[in-house]
């Protein structure tokens, strides 16, 4: 595949190889918890990728995690991905109709992979989705019986996120598959779309371990979403002390709090205060735009309007 070919094109030893996962760890924030000799230790890891109702935002912020790296070398996810052999993937692979069908099926029956899942699935009718043929349906649930584990990535694939509210009833992976009683190991990286870094980590993670990290109850890791986004905000301050942004044009109201503009930092748990976006240049937030919540089980329906105070006051709403 294009992504897991990048390095073999570098000439590159193995032993500055296992520099560069160890440096990729770190970049990740995971140096602490990892056990040591991990790199060395990390075997392939094989995934099959599977869009369901979505707007591949998710695998587009997933390629500009490994091609956005500002500096004259490898990024942590261009690192990591050499780890990783995607069977299938409909957005990125060379290969199309049968010979793709043909490349899944045959994945799904080795089996000893991780399912990938993008998108949410459509609950109310299997008709809303028809992937080469057949009910997207069909191939999830044939792909989540034969997986080690499944990442949902996305506010789509992991709770229904924007497509939750629409007539085919958008439900997250997890929570659809209890109806055919498939409970496989399940991490979920919510967002709209969710951040490389998390998805990166969770695979070293996986690498290191061989299972998912410790996870909250809405099966999110905990070491990306143990927070809320007001927990760490910078413009906490003007919360506490009741200035609250009323006017985009008042330059004097440029850095108070975006709570009666809709910010649903104070009920929404991710790490974006520090992380940021893009390589650290910025955030939500910081470029002036009310956290849409879009971490959380309840966004896109739940939280809307999303440019209203839905949320009232909170210091520390769970
Ligand atoms: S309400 Fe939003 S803008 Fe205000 S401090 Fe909390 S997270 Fe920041
Ligand atoms: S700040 Fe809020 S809206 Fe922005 S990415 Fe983070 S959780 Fe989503």
């Amino acid at each position: 595949m294009e992504l897991t070919s990048i390095l073999k094109a570098r000439v590159i030893s193995r032993r500055d190889f296992i520099k560069m996962m160890t440096a990729a760890a770190a970049a990740l924030g995971l140096a602490e918890i990892l056990p040591k000799g991990w790199a060395e230790a990390a075997d392939k890891l094989d995934v099959i990728w599977l869009h369901g109702q979505e707007c591949t935002g998710c695998t587009e912020s997933i390629i500009a995690g490994i091609a956005g790296s500002r500096f004259d070398q490898p990024d942590p996810g261009e690192v990591i991905l050499n780890f990783v052999e995607i069977k299938y993937h409909e957005t990125i692979m060379a290969a199309s109709g049968d010979v793709a069908e043909k490349a899944l099926e045959d994945a799904i029956a080795e089996g000893n992979y991780i399912l990938v899942m993008e998108g949410s699935v459509p609950a109310a009718d299997p008709r809303f989705l028809y992937v080469a043929g057949k009910p997207l349906e069909d191939t999830l649930v044939a792909a989540a019986k034969n997986a080690t584990a499944i990442i949902a990535i996305g506010a789509c694939a992991t709770y229904g996120g924007i497509n939750k509210p629409c007539p085919s009833n958008g439900q997250g992976v997890g929570y659809f598959l209890k109806k055919y009683g498939i409970d496989k190991p399940l991490v979920n990286l919510p967002g709209c779309p969710l951040k490389p870094e998390w998805f990166f980590g969770t695979v070293v993670y996986y690498l290191a371990y061989g299972k998912p990290p410790a996870l909250d109850q809405y099966k999110r890791p905990k070491m990306y979403f143990n927070k809320t986004v007001h927990d760490e905000c910078p413009r906490r301050m003007y919360y506490h002390h009741g200035l609250f942004l009323l006017d985009w044009n008042d330059p004097k109201q440029a850095n108070y709090c975006l709570l009666l503009k809709g910010c649903k930092g104070p009920v929404t748990y991710a790490n974006c205060p520090t992380l940021l976006w893009n390589d650290g240049v910025n955030w939500c937030i910081g470029s002036n735009a009310p956290c849409a919540g879009c971490t959380e089980p309840e966004f896109y329906g739940g939280f809307s309007p999303l440019y209203q105070n839905t949320v009232g006051y909170h210091t520390h709403p769970k």
